[in-house]
């Protein structure tokens, strides 16, 4: 078999190079996929309704060694979801931006549809081997040519969708090499003493990351507590900043609409209608988890301290199987600005594969449509 262009990976990157060279060229492609079926992680994306942008698209969302890489693509391009979808898109109260129909899996519909009958695909079939030329080996034993072939293999986070990070070895013949892998977006694990008792509990609340004893990023929204720590989108935003460093602490903030001061009159009226210590917050925080904040602090004024300032020992995080992404990836020094590769010509990348990262929120989604239609771009421009 023999091609124009491979594309290796059919997820969110894959399909959107694939999208873009159908759209504006005769080349002929193929998507090989590891996968039964195209685009599996993005169909789960957003719990499901596919958080596929933000409306803020600031160059701070994004992290790694080809955090430039992203600030040039990805957020010079805020109109690229509403380009590549022929649906209607909203954002919501935080910028998030999703289809209107809030349906991550009718994204895939609109993508497959435009390549339908237009590019090639082959399931359920790895690619084994790359060799210059292109040779593409298949795990069926099947060979296939190709001119250019885009790297979109992905990451390592959650290897049931078939990204367990073995793909990076394939550009290894070529000299490519993979920066350190860290979970991201993931689930923290913390020490449990003080919160054993909160299994379940959603608390809107600002969270912190403690690093050296510094709060590094602070985000507000839902903390869910769990069996082996903290879950929750704020969670997942802050832990980008969650590596293996000793004395990480997470720093949670309830009430973060009320000052402490406000906190303590309500304290002192309730106290001089002949309200219990223990019963102070009973109505202010569900009352499992007033009860674990009063249990920590040793007098009065300690349970406001402890109100704004629950800090949880970090033990680590539940890792790739449970990450939305991967920190780290294919070294951006081995690529040019182009996202073709510095040691074989033709040789594109595109997608979580190359070591950008983004905050939750719609930026891992963003950079891997945009990269991957960009090096559609690129490969039209050079033929
Ligand atoms: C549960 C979940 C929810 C998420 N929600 C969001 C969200 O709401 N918003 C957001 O921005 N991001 C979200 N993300 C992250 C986002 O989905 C990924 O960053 C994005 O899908 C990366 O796109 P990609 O094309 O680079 O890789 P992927 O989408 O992972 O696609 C890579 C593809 O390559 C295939 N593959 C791997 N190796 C080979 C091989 N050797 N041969 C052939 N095929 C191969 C894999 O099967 C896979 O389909 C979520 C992730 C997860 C896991």
């Amino acid at each position: 078999m023999k091609y124009d262009v491979a594309v290796i990976g059919g997820g969110a990157s894959g399909l959107a190079c694939a999208v873009r060279l159908t759209e504006k060229s005769q080349l002929k492609t193929v998507i090989i996929e590891a996968g039964d079926r195209l685009g599996k992680k993005l169909a789960s994306a957003g719990n499901g309704q596919g958080n596929i942008s933000n409306a803020d698209l600031s160059p701070s969302h994004y992290f790694g060694g080809g955090a430039k890489l992203a600030e040039r693509i990805a957020c010079s391009d805020p109109q690229a979801c509403a380009r590549l979808f022929d649906c209607i898109l909203t954002a919501d109260e935080k910028g998030r931006i999703y289809p209107a129909g809030r349906q991550a899996s009718s994204l895939c519909d609109c993508l497959i549809r435009k390549i339908n009958g237009k590019a090639d695909v082959i399931l359920s079939t790895k690619v084994t081997r790359l060799e210059r030329g292109f040779k593409l080996t298949l795990s069926d034993g099947r060979t296939v040519g190709a001119r250019f072939v885009v790297f979109c293999a992905g990451g390592k986070a959650q290897k049931q969708f078939k990204t367990d990070g073995s793909a990076y070895a394939l550009v290894e013949p070529f000299g490519h090499k993979t920066t350190k892998l860290y979970p991201s977006l993931v689930q923290v694990k913390t020490q449990t003493k003080y919160i054993k008792a909160l299994k379940g509990i959603r608390a809107d609340c600002n969270a912190s990351a403690i690093v050296d004893g510094k709060a590094v990023k602070t985000v507000r929204g839902d903390v869910i507590f769990t069996e082996y720590g903290v879950s929750g989108n704020a969670v997942f935003a802050i832990s980008p900043y969650i590596t293996d460093k000793e004395g990480t602490v997470i720093s949670l903030e309830f009430l973060p609409d009320v000052c402490a001061s406000e906190i303590a009159q309500n304290f002192e009226r309730r106290k001089s209608a002949g309200c219990a210590v223990g019963d102070l917050l009973s109505g202010s925080l569900h009352n499992r988890l007033g009860a674990a904040v009063i249990a920590r602090a040793q007098t009065e004024d300690a349970i406001i301290g402890t109100l704004k300032n629950f800090t949880l020992q970090v033990e680590g995080t539940l890792g790739f199987d449970y990450a939305q992404v991967t920190r780290g990836g294919i070294d951006v020094r081995g690529i040019n600005g182009n996202l073709e590769s510095k040691y074989a010509d033709n040789l594109f990348f595109a997608g979580e594969a190359l070591d950008v990262d983004g905050d939750c929120g719609g930026y891992n989604l963003q950079w891997a449509f945009t990269s991957g239609m960009y090096t559609a771009d690129k490969i039209i421009e050079k033929i």
